[in-house]
């Protein structure tokens, strides 16, 4: 019988484990105690921003109530920081959890990604121009400090 609540473990060495441990650059959007978001580096759209709680969990299964809330704040953050940046409504919010949904890296987190579903763009195929990550997240980070 295929055992349908299986626990993903946590690889410690997984490509956001490494951002949080300061061994991987990134262009920051947000910081606290809490959470970190930064650029998607092969964006569905542009402005594709990630949220990734400070606990090491691969997905939604072992995501404490505490980081549940924090990572649920600061995408609002992000998601208005984008609405005021890209001058649109829509905002997609979406989360995959283990690789049959097509998680890539198994760290918790939510992409948001200011696009439609209807015409959003592949999943981690294309890298972006790393200026013009550096340059959005400066952007979304100074809407957010002014929010
Ligand atoms: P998942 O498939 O796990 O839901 O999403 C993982 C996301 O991480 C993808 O959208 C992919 O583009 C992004 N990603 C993969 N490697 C890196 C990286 O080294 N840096 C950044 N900033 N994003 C990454």
């Amino acid at each position: 019988m295929t055992e349908v609540n299986q626990k993903t473990a946590y690889d410690d060495n997984n490509i956001f484990a490494k951002m949080l441990d300061g061994d991987i650059p990134y262009h920051k959007v947000y910081e606290d105690d809490k959470t970190l978001a930064f650029m998607d580096i092969m964006p569905q759209a542009k402005g594709h921003v990630l949220v990734i709680p400070k606990q090491k969990t691969a997905d939604l299964a072992n995501l404490e109530p505490e980081y549940a809330a924090a990572v649920l704040m600061t995408s609002k953050k992000v998601m208005q920081a984008q609405r005021k940046v890209f001058e649109r409504e829509g905002i997609i919010q979406m989360q995959l959890n283990g690789a049959q949904s097509g998680q890539t890296v198994f760290h918790y987190h939510i992409h948001l990604i200011p696009s439609s579903i209807h015409e959003l763009g592949r999943h981690a195929v294309a890298q972006a121009d790393q200026s013009e990550l550096a340059n959005i997240a400066k952007q979304l980070a100074a809407a957010i400090n002014d929010a």
